[in-house]
């Protein structure tokens, strides 16, 4: 496949298979062509090029930074601040979508009617997924340029997304507070953010630190206390032990940038080992 540039917005892309194909030039292509992709997915058809291009990676030293993937924030920072994710945008669009969902719901089998309500509500998740992607690569992008070391918890995904409801004989506990952190990992698509970071810090020359997530809610990033009912809600972080008040997933950030930080002599293996047997024992449970 071959391309060319037709003027400022379009662009002109030739296969041997199909041919001449016209397309919106919506960024610039720098390096060397690989390969080019054609697909079709509910917006519409994409072209997609693959380049390939030298950089020199310059280790880099530049201040540190926590992130967590908070209840009510979807991104705190250990600094104080919050990724200015499109919140209110994701749920009208997540609005909308239930809507075409239940007009999906309304119509016959088979019919005509149907067809045209199913790429709706397809065409609706395919724009919220974008949003998303385009927010985890904005936001990466800007850590990547202003840190050198960004801490994260270690992902588990698998592990918190499942459903908490339990059994009958055995019901899970805290059904509703994981239904709403699930929602807020999800929104967010934290694996995702997770893997454009990696990747964005490697080409910075900055690094990834990923530090267990035990204990980082819980414990006051002032005194070191822990103690569950410091959280007063899912917002506020409120000590007993030193009397300090912070926002619930700020503290959380702190509490991950300390653990990211710590010389490596503080870190005790055992407390991996316990986490992992936990792992085993939830896989098995599941
Ligand atoms: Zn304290």
């Amino acid at each position: 496949m071959t391309f060319r540039r037709l003027n400022k917005s379009w662009g002109m892309a030739k296969s041997p298979k199909i041919g001449e194909v016209r397309f919106r030039w919506t960024r610039d292509i720098p390096g060397k062509l690989k390969n080019a992709t054609i697909g079709l997915d509910p917006l519409g058809w994409h072209v997609s090029f693959a380049t390939e291009q030298e950089i020199e990676v310059v280790a880099r030293v530049g201040p540190a930074v926590g992130v967590d993937c908070g209840v009510v924030e979807p991104v705190a920072y250990s600094d104080g601040t919050f990724a200015a994710f499109p919140k209110e945008r994701v749920r009208a669009l997540e609005r909308r979508t239930r809507q075409a969902a239940r007009g999906l719901a309304r119509c016959r089998k088979g019919s005509n009617r149907r067809k045209v309500a199913k790429a709706r509500v397809a065409a609706l998740r395919a724009r919220m997924a974008r949003v998303r992607k385009h927010f985890n690569h904005v936001e990466t992008a800007r850590l990547a340029r202003a840190f050198g070391v960004v801490c994260l918890e270690a992902l588990r995904i698998g592990n918190m997304t499942a459903t908490a409801k339990g059994t009958v004989e055995e019901p899970g506990k805290n059904v509703a507070q994981k239904a709403g952190l699930n929602r807020s990992i999800l929104e967010i698509g934290w694996y995702q953010f997770h893997r454009f970071l990696a990747y964005k810090m490697a080409a910075a020359g900055g690094e990834i630190r990923l530090v267990s997530a035990a204990h980082t809610s819980t414990t006051c990033s002032c005194c070191g206390t822990n103690d569950k009912t410091n959280r007063k809600s899912q917002a506020v972080y409120e000590c007993a032990g030193c009397g300090s008040a912070m926002n619930a997933d700020t503290n959380a950030a702190v509490n991950i940038l300390l653990a990211g930080t710590r010389p490596a002599k503080a870190k005790r293996p055992r407390a991996a080992s316990r986490r992992a047997s936990r792992l085993e024992a939830s896989a098995q449970a599941a």
